[in-house]
């Protein structure tokens, strides 16, 4: 198997850091792809399902392929396992999480050598996924009593009615996540669904199956029972609707196109559901912006995971009057990326993760240049580094009829717009059906905030690209419009996985007439009593 020790996009005077002699075969050795299968729920004789390894192409596992009957399976394990966890007090289930969170620190390299071989990301990409998934642990294992507990609330009646809210689980959670950040997206929905109390029974991309089945080893590790957290493999079309057919409610992360799809069968069968889906993110740089700054987080921002991220940015708009000065040093920034990297930190951007995704930022960008775009940075797949290697790539003079324009690409590629008044920035940033994340680079942070109040985007970073939102736990993240429903993180993150139930104790005297009122005279006390309350402000 070939070592990726790739180089500087455009010479050779910069190139990646070593990735050693380790390789992805030496790194995931069958043994370990052996021992981790057997954590996927399949029954009967074994129909394997094939990946390959981004960096080389080669064959990665063979993991068994689970059927629709394995899924019913899943959630009749993860049922009976549920009953006995929800019982334990919420104290017991976020003391797992606590626990995940050290060893997820410590045995980071681990995962770190999965998630690459599985995506071909870099290994500094990669380890944005343990930073996202111990935030995460960190947080709902220490919140997640306070967002949990029961809270009084008015009554009825004062004093005469004593009631209470509650926070149950909803039961089995089907979540259905992709391959891009495939610890993350896997582990950051589960925590706080089993905080709650729930079972989940889980579909990874099948491409970054292993990672998953990593995090549920180490969540055993950790403590977790291990028939809480099953996970089935198959194709999307096949077996993601048996798992959205058994559950009680439903997480997924994926594409518009199939969260549509998620979205009316959950909806047939009156179970809710949770969708974090595609994006199309604008990054607004104002004129008086830091231009170093903006430059160094535009890079970031737009190639982080070959800009195989929901919340990468596809689209730069730029005041007209510091486009040429920033797009000089943003230019000279993407065009010095060292692509690959190898099994080591050192590389600044790693491969596609699939012969589709090539084909997609291919397309994109071959129709935008052929209708008169201009690439002022690379451009072209890099084939002798990798089979999916596509360079960092920047375009201009991007116009509406051009696919790039308006749909996600999901690849390295950003097209850059030049604008003269915020209220034209705002109109064209939110000019696409999507609303996932925003970016706005200035230096006077109350307009960058008042900016953001007009952007339609669920997360809206000011002086960041992306992390500063999303790794803000405690505040909930999502997408406007086409690019979802419902929020991951915060109290929305882990209430989502409940249901609300109230408990009211009727004390002293009923609600309707008694001590020998008849109807008429109870419903005038009952007028008079209306008038009293609001008078003395009750809520
Ligand atoms: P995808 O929709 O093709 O697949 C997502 C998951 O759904 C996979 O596990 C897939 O096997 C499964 N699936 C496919 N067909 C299904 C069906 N009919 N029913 C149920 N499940 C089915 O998306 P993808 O290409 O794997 O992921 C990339 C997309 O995900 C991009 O659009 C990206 O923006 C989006 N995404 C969004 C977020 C977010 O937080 N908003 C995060 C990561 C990725």
């Amino acid at each position: 198997m070939t070592d990726i020790t790739a180089d500087r996009q455009t010479s050779r005077r910069n190139p990646a850091a070593p990735g050693g002699a380790r390789t992805v075969a030496s790194a995931v050795p069958a043994a370990l792809v052996a021992r981790l299968a057997k954590g996927v729920t399949a029954t009967g004789e074994p129909d394997w399902v094939h990946t390959t390894a981004p960096l080389t192409g080669d064959r990665l596992a063979s993991l068994p392929r689970s059927t629709p009957a394995d899924v019913e399976k899943a959630y009749e394990l993860a049922r009976r396992a549920q009953r006995s966890w929800a019982a334990l007090p919420v104290g017991r289930r976020a003391a797992v999480l606590l626990r995940f969170h050290d060893l997820l620190l410590k045995r980071q390299d681990e995962v770190l050598d999965l998630i690459q071989a599985e995506t071909g990301k870099t290994r500094l990409h990669a380890f944005e996924e343990i930073m996202a998934a111990t935030l995460g642990a960190r947080h709902y294992g220490r919140r997640a009593p306070s967002y949990l507990r029961d809270r009084r609330r008015g009554g009825a009646l004062p004093v005469l009615t004593h009631t209470v809210e509650s926070r149950r689980p909803k039961g089995v959670v089907g979540l259905i996540s992709p391959w891009n950040y495939p610890l993350e997206l896997s582990i950051s929905d589960a925590l706080p669904a089993f905080a709650a109390g729930n079972a989940v029974v889980n579909k990874p991309d099948t491409q970054t199956a292993l990672t998953a089945l990593w995090a549920r080893e180490l969540l055993i590790e950790a403590g977790l029972p291990a028939d809480l957290w099953q996970i089935v493999i198959g194709d999307g079309p096949v077996i993601g609707p048996a798992v959205v057919e058994h559950a009680d409610y439903v997480s997924f992360t994926g594409s518009t196109r199939t969260g549509r799809q998620v979205a009316q069968q959950a909806a047939g069968r009156l179970v809710g559901a949770s969708l974090e889906l595609g994006g199309k993110n604008p990054m607004l740089v104002l004129a008086d912006a830091d231009l170093d700054k903006a430059a160094e987080g535009a890079v970031r921002a737009c190639f982080s995971s070959a800009g195989q991220l929901c919340i990468s940015i596809e689209r730069l708009y730029v005041h007209r009057s510091v486009a040429d000065e920033f797009l000089a040093r943003f230019t000279a920034r993407t065009s010095a990326l060292r692509l690959g990297g190898g099994l080591a930190y050192g590389g600044d951007m790693g491969s596609l993760v699939s012969a589709q995704q090539l084909e997609t930022v291919t397309r994109h960008v071959e129709e935008a240049v052929k209708a008169g775009a201009k690439v002022l940075a690379g451009g072209q797949a890099r084939p002798e580094l990798g089979p999916l290697f596509f360079e960092p790539t920047i375009l201009d003079g991007v116009t509406p009829e051009m696919e790039i324009c308006g749909q996600e690409t999901f690849g390295p590629v950003v097209s850059v717009y030049r604008f003269d008044t915020e209220d034209e920035a705002v109109a064209a940033a939110n000019s696409t059906s999507y609303g996932l994340n925003s970016s706005v680079w200035t230096t006077d942070h109350r307009r960058g905030r008042a900016i953001a109040a007009r952007l339609r985007t669920g997360t809206v970073n000011v002086n960041e690209a992306y992390g500063a939102a999303y790794g803000s736990i405690a505040a909930p993240m999502g997408g406007m419009g086409d690019s979802g429903l419902g929020r991951r993180h915060g109290s929305e993150g882990i209430l989502r996985f409940t249901e609300g139930q109230t408990v009211s104790t009727q004390r002293l005297l009923p609600i309707g007439p008694s001590m020998g009122l008849d109807d008429e005279k109870f419903a005038a006390l009952f007028t008079t009593g209306l008038k009293a309350l609001k008078a003395l402000r009750f809520k």
